[in-house]
């Protein structure tokens, strides 16, 4: 059983945010005071977000994505993720994090279960990555990438947000980390989340990566695979790994969006942009199964055509910040 929505689409794929907390400020994602957090009270419980990936799986959602803020830094993640990892017709267990508490938990994840991680690492140049971060020491992240790769995470993603003076001189550098490696590193455009003024000064279009990396590479498309997200991915002639560029602005991949969103205090989201959420805390409050599926069935079969940003044509950006919703 899966939801097919308004516009055809089949919706198979729950992105849950567990906590709204983040060991970086990412000058993309927040500002250098962080946002306002919800309080303990307000964060869903381990058994209620189990429960709601238990109905998503029972609605025919098949891959879940664990995300936040970071997800890393919630105690008792690794227990939690064991036990999601045994919901019967869950295909995909995967993880986003900043990395920064990979080195130690890396081989805890493994055993948990999770198939697949994604890092981000937005630059390699340790002055560079902590003015973006605010925070970060770069060799943590980039012993974490090793400890993942010890536990047997073959295909490893690395994420890059890219922005114009601040890390593009680095794209050749990450793309050429695919050669030796089977990782994928992929390319996202700068989303203007926090309605930054200048946004459009620091974004930079798939197309003028892709035409950069081809410049220095020879290049070639590969087919996706079902359940692979909505990079467009090339391969380097003869490399181990793979190059992405996800496009959310210069060419949006909504036509085949199949995501709905969760976040850690209980609201649904069928669209990153959507303005209005539901709550699925009234449900939980008494053990409404039956209400909670529903609720999480009407979300995803209504997802819109595309974003409001773009059917907007919003110009200034809207006001979110990306730990809140979990990307
Ligand atoms: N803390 C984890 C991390 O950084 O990977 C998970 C949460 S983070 C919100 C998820 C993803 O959103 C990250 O890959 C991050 O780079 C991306 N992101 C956050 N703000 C963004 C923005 N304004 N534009 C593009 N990507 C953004
Ligand atoms: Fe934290 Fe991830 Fe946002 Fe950076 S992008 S501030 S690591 S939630």
């Amino acid at each position: 059983m899966s939801v097919i929505d308004t516009y055809g689409r089949r919706i198979n794929y729950l992105r849950l945010s567990i906590t709204d907390r983040c060991n970086l400020r990412c000058t993309y994602c927040m500002p250098a005071e962080g946002i306002r957090k919800c309080s303990m009270s307000d964060v869903l419980s381990y058994e209620e977000l189990h429960q709601i990936t238990q109905s998503a799986v029972d609605i025919g959602v098949e891959k879940v994505r664990i995300t936040g803020g970071e997800p890393l830094v919630r105690k008792g993640v690794v227990s939690f993720l064991t036990g999601l990892h045994r919901i019967p017709g869950l295909k995909k267990l995967v993880l986003t994090t900043n990395g920064l508490l990979l080195d130690e938990m890396a081989d805890d994840l493994k055993l948990a279960g999770v198939e697949s991680i994604n890092i981000s690492l937005d630059s390699m140049r340790p002055e560079v990555f902590s003015r973006i971060t605010r925070l970060g020491d770069v060799n943590r992240v980039m012993a974490g990438i090793e400890a993942a790769e010890r536990a047997g995470f073959r295909y490893l993603k690395i994420n890059m947000v890219v922005m114009k003076g601040v890390n593009d001189e680095e794209v050749l550098d990450f793309a050429a980390l695919t050669l030796e490696k089977p990782i994928t590193v992929r390319f996202i455009e700068y989303m203007p989340t926090a309605r930054e003024h200048d946004w459009q000064s620091l974004m930079i279009g798939g197309d003028e990566l892709l035409s950069r990396i081809s410049r220095r590479f020879s290049i070639q498309k590969v087919v996706n695979e079902a359940l692979d997200g909505p990079a467009v991915n090339y391969r380097i002639k003869g490399a181990a790994g793979k190059v992405g560029f996800i496009t959310p602005i210069s060419r949006h991949f909504c036509h085949d969006c199949n995501r709905i969103r969760v976040t850690s205090s209980g609201a649904v989201k069928s669209c990153l942009f959507e303005e209005g959420t539901t709550n699925l805390r009234p449900y939980l409050a008494v053990g409404d199964v039956v209400g909670l599926r529903e609720a999480l069935r009407r979300v995803a079969g209504r997802k819109p055509l595309t974003h409001s940003f773009l059917a907007a044509g919003e110009a200034d950006g809207c006001q979110f910040s990306m730990s809140q919703i979990g990307g």
